[in-house]
């Protein structure tokens, strides 16, 4: 049974190993055609997207990763309170998976309280691709404003969102390994142009992409990402809340230029209107 399993993966890998090895920067478009999607290259070849989608059965996720929490119709899977949430270590590198930056482009806005991912612009129909190994859990167009959204579940445990897609190339319960193409970048959905929204969820919960990416370089800054209950923000989620006690002469103004925010923002984290005024010796989150 064993044997036969492992044998089953390398014939249904190999197909994905053959597909990565493609310039894929030179994919122009995907068409459908009666023997199933294709995929149209610069040079004029092209090929089927890929046979069947691959299943995982009970048997393959030993660890339930692939099978508990695991739905295909909603944005968020766990929906659990920060409190049940364990402190881990995220081994990111597990078995040597690689890591791919899923396209890249200028930075132009970060994670925010109110934004809770990365915006990387580019052109449409750049290739994106796959940050890590994983199974695609959620694929289609979402309404929330998100468009056209990807959703991936990675073998460290993270998820990987990947929104206002032009064309989605993958389907979910595929396979996917880290720097295949997954998808055509956008500006379907709440965007005004095209650009990825990319975002890193543990367990629904967002974590700034740029705690564990050095960006420039494209790369992992670290193998292990820690979560702790103390980048657990208990209000929100938020793993990268920076709470200050407000001194005398503070405004939200200069808080705001001296923690490279804004007033808006520092507002709508704490729920407070710009003319609100501050009491000295209670806290504030300024990020
Ligand atoms: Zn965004």
């Amino acid at each position: 049974m064993k044997f036969f399993t492992c044998f089953f993966v390398l014939l249904i890998t190999f197909p994905f190993l053959s597909f990565s090895q493609r310039n894929i920067d030179a994919i122009v478009d995907t068409v459908e055609t009666p023997e199933g999607p294709a995929i149209l290259y610069k040079n004029f070849t092209w090929e089927y997207l890929q046979d069947e989608p691959v299943m995982l059965s009970q048997e393959d996720d030993s660890t339930g990763l692939f099978t508990v929490q695991w739905v295909n119709d909603q944005i968020f899977a766990y929906r659990l309170k920060p409190d049940s949430i364990r402190d881990t270590v995220i081994n990111l590198n597990n078995n040597g998976r690689i890591f791919t930056l899923p396209v890249y482009g200028k930075l132009f806005r970060g994670f925010m309280y109110t934004h809770k991912g990365l915006d990387i612009k580019l052109d449409k129909g750049d290739t994106i691709k796959a940050a890590f190994d994983g199974v695609v859990r959620y694929a289609r167009y979402n309404r929330g404003g998100f468009g056209n959204l990807i959703i991936l579940r990675h073998y460290n445990g993270l998820e990987t969102y990947y929104a206002h897609l032009s064309k989605m190339l993958i389907k979910v319960n595929q396979v996917v390994k880290s720097g295949d193409p997954i998808a055509l970048g956008g500006s379907t959905g709440r965007s005004r142009g095209p650009h990825l929204h990319f975002e890193v969820r543990y367990k629904d919960i967002p974590l700034d992409p740029l705690r564990m990416i050095d960006y420039d370089n494209q790369k992992l800054i670290s193998n292990v990402l820690p979560v702790t209950k103390k980048v657990f923000y208990p209000n929100d989620y938020d793993v990268n809340a920076v709470i200050v006690k407000i001194k005398k002469g503070d405004t939200i103004g200069k808080l705001a230029k001296k923690y490279h925010t804004s007033v808006k923002e520092i507002c709508a984290m704490n729920k407070i209107k710009p003319n609100t005024t501050l009491r000295i010796g209670r806290s504030i989150r300024v990020r």
